[in-house]
């Protein structure tokens, strides 16, 4: 519906003929999609709340036109009770720090010179004009950034290592396979600032010693598709893509291939097998991507979050960087909140920043004041978290060792009425479905854990079921080929950990 207001508005400004004083500017997503669709009025800061095409009229003469705004669609602060009109001082944004989303909701995603006026492409400049690919990948190490795709390996170190391969072709590979239910982190990055990743490719290409660039994106996000070809396309007619790119030696460009929506091609050999247009399974690393990846030539996948931090990191500096966040974990992490929560949206906070934080402050609180249960982080392959974790600072390492993981960023929030072995069994139905199949202790195993867990909701279980799950998801996450069998036991066994006594009500009496 952006789209439909946006039209509403362009029409309104032409029918009052003022159409030469006020300008209509779709952006990409603010993050706050409980009030969304959202307009902003620049310059006088004002925020209005899920607007429909039907009010575009009334914005239009009573506050373009009068200057008087229209209350109705004012953002009210649920705590004081009063009009709140800059975003700085919501409580959705405040404890909010946005280093990969800075562009989103900011600047018109299809226009060049927006994203160049907020410093975009600097850092390409400066790499290309003013550091050797040794320098740059210095930073990007100085900075300790970590994939932000699930696996948290430090992104320099990966950049390095393709950069020390001797090949006469190397690939940059942006991994835009977002598959987690309900995570679209990196589908509003690519509609909301696609010129972030044109650019970060671009330097890796300079850094790595490659000239082509592939985004693997899934053919579902076809408004991504659409932005990024457009960034593509008009990146190539400001010389900052293709041939002697700012006159220096150096040529790269970037090419769109379309994922079908397989869960298990986020993974990186798998997504590269299936751009070779071979069957998306995963194989046994090493050796690894950078050593030899798509069509046997060292490859550099980076996930679009990752990607998105890079131009910043390099133009405010890796001290910059690494002054936010935790001992291990630098920088930002964006999460889609959704669930029994008040405020479901996108987010973005510095690493450190506590679960209660996340669930209570910026997402205020569960709905229909219910009491919390649990949060499950990391999608399908995470875990879910209790109460008792609620101050627990996120970060790759506190999260892999409360049992659960930073996955991709999909948050999900639970209330008391929630069943835990109904969660459990979801997540295991998701990634029994997308398994492979190329590996047994996956393929099997988890429809095999599918199978008891079916039982014991049905009413039909036993204890000894209960045993068979622990030990079952212990075998699977030993013994599975790739990430996503390593992990898909992780509900189960999270919830088994965190929520036992109701595994047990269920089992009650059938023993
Ligand atoms: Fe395929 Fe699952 Fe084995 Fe991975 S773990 S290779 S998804 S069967």
């Amino acid at each position: 519906s952006g789209h439909l207001i946006a039209e509403h508005l362009q029409k309104a400004l032409e029918q009052y003929n003022i159409v030469h004083q006020v300008e209509v500017i779709t952006t990409g997503c603010f993050g706050f999609c409980e009030k969304g669709p959202i307009v902003k009025i620049i310059p006088d800061n004002t925020f209005y709340i899920r607007v429909t095409p039907e009010d575009v009229d009334e914005i239009i003469t009573k506050h373009i036109i009068n200057g008087h705004r229209v209350e109705r669609l004012l953002y009210i602060d649920p705590k004081t009770e009063r009009v709140v009109s800059d975003s700085k001082h919501m409580d959705f944004y405040r404890k909010q720090q946005r280093i990969a989303l800075r562009n989103c909701g900011f600047i018109n995603p299809e226009n060049i010179e927006e994203y160049i006026a907020r410093h975009g492409y600097l850092a390409l400049a400066d790499s290309l004009l003013h550091k050797q690919p040794i320098d740059v990948i210095g930073v990007i190490k100085r900075s300790g950034l970590r994939g932000r795709g699930g696996g948290g390996f430090p992104t320099g170190l990966k950049w390095e290592s393709a950069h020390k391969q001797a090949a006469d072709t190397k690939y940059v590979v942006c991994n835009a396979d977002e598959g987690d239910p309900g995570a679209f982190m990196d589908r509003s990055i690519m509609e909301g600032d696609p010129h972030s990743i044109v650019e970060a490719m671009t330097i890796c290409g300079y850094a790595i010693g490659s000239r082509q660039g592939l985004v693997y994106i899934r053919a579902e996000y076809p408004l991504a598709i659409q932005r990024l070809k457009t960034a593509i396309a008009q990146a190539r007619e400001y010389g900052l893509l293709g041939e002697r790119i700012l006159g220096t030696d150096f040529c790269f460009d970037i090419e769109i291939r379309y994922g079908a929506g397989a869960f298990v091609c986020g993974e990186e050999t798998a997504l590269i097998h299936s751009m070779e247009g071979n069957r998306g399974e995963p194989t046994l690393k090493p050796p690894f991507p950078a050593e030899a990846g798509y069509l046997g030539k060292p490859t550099n996948v980076n996930n679009v979050e990752t990607l998105a931090n890079i131009p910043i990191i390099l133009t405010k500096g890796a001290e910059w960087f690494s002054s936010i966040g935790t001992e291990r974990s630098k920088g930002t992490k964006v999460f889609a909140l959704a669930g029994k929560i008040n405020n479901v949206g996108l987010i973005e906070v510095p690493m450190g920043t506590t679960l209660r934080e996340v669930i209570y402050d910026i997402g205020g609180g569960i709905k229909g004041g219910k009491k919390f249960k649990a949060v499950q982080t990391g999608g399908p392959s995470g875990g879910c978290l209790t109460e008792k974790h609620l101050d627990t600072p996120i970060d790759f390492d506190n999260l892999l060792a409360a049992g659960s993981m930073m996955g991709s960023g999909g948050m999900i929030v639970m209330d008391e009425d929630d069943c835990m072995v109904s969660v459990a069994r979801f997540y295991l139905d998701f990634t029994v479905e997308e398994s492979c199949g190329k590996c047994t202790p996956c393929r099997i195993g988890n429809k095999r854990l599918l199978e008891t867990l079916n039982r014991i909701t049905q009413g039909c279980g036993t204890e000894k079921d209960l045993e068979t799950l622990s030990t079952l998801g212990h075998v699977i996450k030993d013994t599975a080929l790739c990430g996503l069998g390593q992990t898909s036991p992780n509900p189960v066994l999270s919830t088994l950990n965190n929520f036992y006594d109701e595994y047990l009500e269920h089992v009650k009496d059938k023993t």
